[in-house]
């Protein structure tokens, strides 16, 4: 049994998740989602691609556990007033892949689930997969080493938007990739049509910046990242003007709160694991990363608040590691200057 499965069983064993389910009941929890894999095969990306059938076992987990699940903007508003029912949780996906449309959402319909979408706008209005992540996978996908990922990138974005699809099929068939994954658009981002369509069918749509920045490193462009992608946001759904917002690939700076507040944004997620308390800061409120590589028992040990208790206990410890602070590294080596 792996040390973490050892421990989440010697937790329950011991009766500290039945604690940890009492004494953080009033925090919130947030889980984060990415898109899901189509393209047959192995899925590819760890942290950002679940399949179908996981989420669908996630949701339906979360609905046997009988946890109120809330629309995020309640859920922030009634943790600061400090009315939040027990064990709330709240469901965040990032990005705005074309799965969240075509698999995710009619999950969440099925299981009568509120999510927030933070999408992520250049390339909606594009008919163009994310360049660093489709290079990514066919490199992968090939199990070529040689090639410098890199270099590949820069070459491909520096070409005229309208020329890169080509360059992307061109690498694909050069390394002996079929193009599978493109009718499956999996590293497509949601079309306006298409974020009109999951506004309306229920999930909020709300800010992950226009171009997808680095807010560490560009802290001078998130102003205007964040108008640009809530204008975007704003025709393609007819919705009001977004006032949520997710750090692209968990990106942070001190100084982005003020920044965020001046442009009317209300909240702000991070990647870093987290129970969030009512007087957790707004503009900094931790997320669970799911994915493929974390367990169920993982997944219920967050739910039910004794990852909170496991991962003081590693702090405590020191070296002692849990999965999330590798998948969020993973996150953002996968999508960060993506765009
Ligand atoms: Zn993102």
């Amino acid at each position: 049994m792996p040390p973490k499965q050892a421990l989440l069983k010697l937790a329950s064993l011991t009766g500290l998740s039945a604690l940890a389910r009492e004494t953080t009941a009033p925090q919130l929890r947030i889980l984060c989602y990415h898109g899901l894999w189509l393209t047959p095969g192995a899925p590819f990306g760890n942290c950002l691609f679940m399949t179908p059938g996981q989420f669908e076992a996630r949701m339906d987990r979360l609905h046997r556990s009988g946890q109120p699940v809330l629309p995020l903007g309640e859920a922030i508003e009634r943790l600061a007033a400090g009315n939040l029912p027990r064990a709330s949780v709240a469901i965040t996906i990032d990005d705005g892949w074309a799965s969240t449309h075509s698999h995710m959402l009619p999950i969440l319909e099925r299981y009568r689930m509120p999510a927030t979408l933070y999408a992520t706008t250049w390339y909606s209005g594009r008919d163009l997969p994310v360049i660093n992540v489709a290079v990514d996978y066919l490199l992968a996908a090939s199990c070529r080493t040689d090639i410098p990922r890199a270099a590949t990138i820069r070459s491909i974005e520096a070409l005229p938007v309208e020329d890169r699809l080509d360059a992307l099929r061109s690498l694909g068939r050069a390394l002996g990739v079929d193009e599978a994954w493109l009718d499956h658009r999996q590293f497509h981002l949601l079309r306006p049509d298409e974020l009109a369509d999951v506004q309306r069918r229920g999930l909020d749509v709300q800010l992950h910046t226009h171009r997808h920045i680095d807010v560490a490193a560009t802290l001078g462009r998130l102003a205007e990242e964040v108008e640009e992608n809530r204008a975007f946001i704003a025709r393609a759904t007819g919705a009001p003007p977004a006032t949520h917002f997710c750090y692209p690939s968990g990106t942070w700076h001190p100084a982005a709160p003020a920044v965020l507040a001046a442009s009317g944004v209300r909240s702000a997620t991070v990647v870093t694991e987290g129970l969030n308390a009512p007087a957790s800061d707004p503009y900094a409120l931790r997320r669970f990363v799911d994915g493929p590589s974390v367990s169920q028992d993982g997944f219920d040990a967050y739910l039910d608040g004794t990852l909170h208790y496991l991962s003081a206990l590693r702090d405590f410890a020191g070296g002692l590691r849990v999965e999330a602070p590798r998948r969020a590294a993973a996150a953002s080596s996968m999508l960060l200057c993506a765009i």
